[in-house]
């Protein structure tokens, strides 16, 4: 379902982006001549170049395409945490040519696996900001 938020052209696409992660929703740009969905946001169209871009709210159901688990904290604050995984995952609503590439939680790094089924859901993190991650898909 296509919503009016980016109906204001103006407004920096990846404004756009995080205004609908704070209000808990994954949505991804779609061209409004091509039909053609992407990300990362961008103001242009990568397919045919138009700026004429909406907003679908997507399922954000996909697979892994592939993943590293981190063993090594990149600062202070995710010490505790390692190891930990980062994928890059096929979306279905997306189509081909862009990927997702999230943090995947609730998964132990040694069941991860090229083709796993996850889903998109935005959480807080632990600042209390909301981020889009990857989680393994129940109904797969
Ligand atoms: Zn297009």
């Amino acid at each position: 379902m296509e919503t009016d938020v980016a109906t204001d052209q103006a407004k920096n696409p990846l404004d756009v982006y995080w205004d609908y992660v704070r209000s808990g929703r994954f949505a991804i740009p779609s061209c409004r001549k091509c039909q053609k969905k992407f990300l990362p946001p961008r103001r242009f169209c990568p397919a045919c170049g138009s700026e004429d871009i909406g907003w679908r709210e997507s399922q954000g159901r996909g697979s892994v395409y592939t993943y590293t688990v981190i063993h090594s904290a990149p600062n202070e604050g995710l010490k505790a945490e390692v190891p930990y995984v980062i994928a890059l995952a096929d979306i279905e609503d997306l189509g081909t040519g862009s990927r997702f590439y999230a943090r995947v939680f609730d998964v132990d790094p040694s069941d991860i696996y090229t083709g796993l089924p996850v889903k998109v859901v935005i959480r807080s993190d632990r600042n209390g900001d909301s981020l889009p991650v990857l989680v393994p898909r129940e109904d797969a």
